[in-house]
């Protein structure tokens, strides 16, 4: 573009698309030759059925320069204002250590990792999670700690849920202290309606029925600042056989006796005040944890302990094959991507500053929390408690809402609690200064030397037992020591910055730096997501610009920007399926339609909005069995709410039957769902709205650039149809809104990188980057196809983005397992395919439209070469126990292993690409599962142990 008087002819590579496309044109001429088709435009016809083509362009106009989206997101910014924020609810102001600003969250080692299901290459990050649930588990007194859930209210329902899968009581209620986060107090009415529980929301002390509730959840310290003691309705509680959980501050647990002591069976609450920016909303981890006895009840992932094939201790997911709490209608949990990277940042904020460092800042917090109180109170103002942390709330009548306005002209956001009670909570970063400028807003200036504070922590609540005594907390004080430990651990992994991840549906392409800038400008990180609207008009501009966007790519009227994950996305927009159908008083619909190939998260979103899941086969060729849906169909007739389908489908073909299906289901009166996972096979080329569906969710970490994050923070918007419009989820501070997530607009601070994208490729780079991505596939396809079996085609014998391999036919004649093969492509320097999803025994590949050429003729290579040496095996060459792929990965202790007696040599095991430059080496060699799950351990051992085991 650009050919102008100005600029003459600007090079090619000046257009963004063509850094964020791998191939260049001339690539992609040779890939298609291999492909045996004429042009680009000539494949996408042979792919994309023609009934659902998109013949208008998006509208986007041409893509922006690097600079030029630089200085938008400047403009953007700028509009946002940043306040000094003491409304607290759930959200403060911390500390985000530079030295883990720049290596951790600005560093691509840890931000472009993939959820590490192989533990063999993620020992780091594994290493810190384990860190992580260590740090829960010592704060909270309890004895397991998963490795985060998406934020504070959906860790509040995910209890509740356990709770009513583990109490002894029969009940049909659940308690809500009426102290919780307001937020808090919505999601579990969204949460417990479709569920058919009844919520009891009041005071613990005065309203409680133990006999009456399978489970109670207590805030502590309440949301206004009050600490309580919940010992007597614990007791109570347990008495009844019922579960008690507690939502606990983490920074406050430094100084206050844990729920553990306490006596509660779960705890969870919000990890943000551990060094992550609140990002008007998000990301940030939840934290979760349990007694030993819930322990396998427990939603989310579980980082555990076991050994490798060397006998040396090694970390990966604990009880699960894949996810066991996604078990499809069983699951009792539908949550996929979490919050690693967050859970990552807090915990070694919690490395940083060690057990003595987090007291001390706990300790200043307080202390300055009892300055405000004192002065408060000199001015006329008590606070209505006399137990708090680091929250104090005052009824100042009807002069409430002068005195916030007195705050916010000098540039201190209060909490307007109701009518007339503020509340300030203080923070890691509070001064002074700003103690004194909410006594100036109260109409006071009160001699701070003057003052005599009261202890606010009650005696009998004082922390009493310790925490983070690992010397894994007690060692990296120092930045050069600090440094080299998070250094140390990226090595350890294999991220997007070292290789390809061709994990099919997850859609790991370039996050850009460019698009990764604005996260950590403060404009975007240090709003809290309650801040005045006013405020925060540049966030407004983007969402609302973003949100037009997604409406144009995915042919839908409205967006909602809540969801913070995929899953979150499905769980909302079966909801607004629900709500639609009781709205127009036809209840009793509550089946919904899946196919057996969809995503696990599918059923367990569906089960989780109260919906019964039905099954609908697959025909050989993996499309929707369309006699099969007639039957179902027929059969549930009124009783149908929905069918969920994933399009492309989950065997990575656009089947030419889905407009027939979406009639079907709409004619039965049912809804469509549709999976919007691999929208990046349509961007440009179809869009969902428009040819059937009626709601969608958009995962952002994959089709729109968001890194993974090792696991999480992802963004699941969903796109509605009018019709639906009314039934997305509302502002979580309202009850009854439906909320999906405790903030307004999910995590927030992301959605610039998704936006960046998309003004960075415009029209006609979005398209073709839709394009590329489907080249690049069938290119793969086409190398790989006289090697092994390529699964499910379209009608013109094409794959859409990804596509399967199948090795269920050498597993017979060889015993090559799946494993096996994943295992190997690490000595070959790469990340495995996604293994058995959606076909049991195969692996699933999708390369992206960000692979250059030579990435993908390396990965193919090396499937070729690992398929030769499977042809050993056949031959008889090598015992399958005894063959390379079985003992894979090779780590440096096999290629110095002075007792090797293995019928390959140790180059052919080590180097099978022939080249050492640039070797990638996992620290361990392949890890026992079961043995891990045996011996279950979730926290770090004591380093004893790894000095035995090296030994
Ligand atoms: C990734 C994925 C999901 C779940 O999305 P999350 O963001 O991980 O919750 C759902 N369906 C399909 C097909 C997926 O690939």
């Amino acid at each position: 573009m650009g050919n102008s008087i100005w600029t003459g002819a600007r090079p090619e590579r000046d257009e963004f698309s063509h850094r964020h496309i791998g191939p260049s044109d001339a690539e992609a001429a040779t890939m298609l030759a291999a492909v045996g088709a004429a042009s680009l435009d000539a494949l996408v016809d042979q792919t994309v059925p023609a009934a659902i083509r998109q013949k208008e362009p998006l509208g986007f106009g041409p893509g922006m320069t690097e600079m030029e989206v630089l200085a938008r997101l400047r403009a953007v910014a700028s509009r946002n204002k940043v306040l000094t924020s003491l409304i607290g609810q759930g959200y403060h102001g911390t500390i985000l250590p530079p030295v883990i600003q720049r290596n951790i969250l600005e560093n691509p080692a840890w931000y472009t990792a993939y959820t590490p299901y192989q533990p063999e290459i993620s020992q780091g990050r594994l290493e810190a999670l384990l860190n992580y649930q260590t740090l829960v588990c010592d704060l909270t007194g309890l004895d397991v700690a998963n490795a985060s859930l998406l934020d504070e209210a959906t860790a509040a329902a995910e209890a509740m849920g356990l709770a009513a899968r583990v109490a002894k009581s029969k009940a049909q209620s659940f308690f809500v202290d009426s102290a919780c986060h307001p937020q808090t107090i919505t999601l579990l009415r969204t949460h417990a309606e479709p569920l058919g529980w009844a919520l009891v929301v009041g005071d613990p002390a005065t309203d409680l029925d133990p006999a009456a509730v399978f489970g109670a959840i207590f805030q502590y310290p309440g949301t206004t600042g009050e600490i309580r003691d919940f010992r007597p309705q614990i007791e109570a509680l347990h008495a009844a056989g019922a579960i008690a959980a507690m939502a606990a501050d983490p920074l406050a647990l430094t100084l206050l006796a844990s729920p553990g002591d306490l006596g509660a069976d779960i705890a969870i609450g919000s990890m943000q005040r551990f060094g992550v920016p609140m990002g008007y909303g998000g990301p940030h981890a939840a934290y979760m944890a349990v007694r030993d006895a819930y322990k396998r009840s427990m939603p989310g992932r579980l980082v555990g302990v076991s050994i490798d094939s060397r006998g040396r201790p090694a970390t990966r997911l604990a009880l699960q094959t894949r996810e066991q709490h996604i078990r499809r209608e069983k699951a009792t949990s539908n949550i996929c991507t979490a919050q690693v990277l967050l859970a990552v940042m807090a915990s070694m904020y919690a490395v940083y500053h060690g057990a003595e460092g987090l007291a001390a800042i706990a300790r200043r917090v307080n202390r300055l929390a009892t300055v405000l109180a004192a002065g408060l109170k000199s001015l006329g103002f008590a606070p209505l408690s006399t137990g708090f942390f680091d929250t104090v709330t005052v009824d100042a009548g009807d002069r409430a809402g002068s005195i916030i306005a007195a705050a916010a002209a000098a540039g201190v956001n209060l909490r307007r609690v109701d009518g007339s009670r503020i509340g300030i909570s203080l923070d890691e970063t509070t001064t002074p200064e700003i103690v004194e400028q909410v006594w100036a807003a109260f109409g006071g200036k009160p001699d701070a030397e003057a003052l005599s504070p009261a202890d606010s922590i009650p005696e009998a609540l004082a922390r009493t037992s310790a925490y983070l005594t690992h010397p894994g907390f007690n060692t990296h004080h120092s930045e050069t020591e600090m440094l080299r430990y998070m250094r140390r651990l990226s090595d350890r992994d294999l991220a997007l910055d070292r290789a390809m991840i061709p994990l099919g549906s997850c859609t790991m392409k370039l996050n850009a730096t460019v698009e990764m800038m604005p996260v950590t400008w403060p404009e975007f990180g240090q709003l809290h997501p309650f801040a005045p609207e006013d405020q925060a008009q540049g966030y407004r501009e983007m969402f609302d610009d973003l949100s037009a966007r997604l409406c144009a790519i995915s042919g839908y009227d409205a967006v909602s920007l809540q969801p913070n994950s995929g899953a979150q996305g499905e769980y909302a927009g079966l909801l607004a399926i629900r709500n639609y159908h009781l709205s127009r008083s036809d209840a009793g619909r509550d089946i919904c339609l899946i196919p057996a190939s969809a995503h696990g998260t599918n059923p367990a979103s569906a089960q989780l909005a109260g919906m019964r899941v039905v099954v609908v086969g697959c025909d050989d060729s993996g499309n929707v069995d369309i006699d099969d849906l007639k039957a179902k169909v027929a059969q549930h007739g009124p009783q149908l709410a929905a069918i969920m389908i994933t399009y492309p489908s989950t065997h990575g073909v656009f089947e030419e039957a889905v407009t027939e299906i979406c009639d079907i289901v709409h004619q039965a009166g049912g809804q469509v769902y549709l999976d919007g996972a691999n929208l990046n096979a349509q961007v440009g080329l179809a869009r969902p709205g428009k040819f059937g569906a009626d709601v969608s969710h958009f995962n952002l970490h994959k089709t729109f650039c968001i890194p993974h994050g090792g696991g999480g923070p992802g963004m699941g918007p969903i796109g509605v149809k009018a019709h639906l419009a009314a039934f997305l989820p509302g502002d979580p501070r309202e009850a009854g809104s439906h909320a999906v997530s405790a903030a307004p607009f999910g995590s927030a601070s992301i959605l610039p990188i998704s936006w960046a994208y998309m003004l960075l490729m415009g029209d006609g780079g979005l398209k073709k980057a839709t394009e590329v991505a489907i080249l690049s596939a069938n290119y793969i396809a086409a190398r790989l196809e006289d090697h092994y079996p390529v699964l499910y085609r379209g009608a013109e014998g094409r794959v859409a983005h990804e596509c399967i391999v199948d090795l269920r036919p050498l597993k017979d004649k060889t015993g090559v397992t799946v494993d096996d093969v994943a295992k190997r492509l690490i000595d070959y320097g790469f990340h495995a395919p996604t293994m058995s999803f959606p076909v049991p025994g195969t692996l699933m590949i999708e390369p992206t439209e960000s692979e250059p050429l030579v990435e993908i003729d390396r990965f193919c290579d090396a499937m070729i070469a690992i398929r030769q040496e499977i042809r050993a095996i056949e031959e008889g060459r090598w015992p399958v126990e005894q063959s390379p792929l079985r003992h894979a990965p090779h780590t440096v202790d096999d290629a110095a292993d002075e007792q090797w007696n293995r019928p390959y040599s140790r180059r052919e095991g080590c180097f099978p690409s022939g080249s050492s430059t640039d070797k990638y080496w996992p620290p361990v060699n392949r890890i026992d599962n079961s043995y891990g799950d045996r011996n279950l351990v979730c926290s770090c051992p004591p380093l004893s142990e790894y000095a035995e085991a090296a030994e």
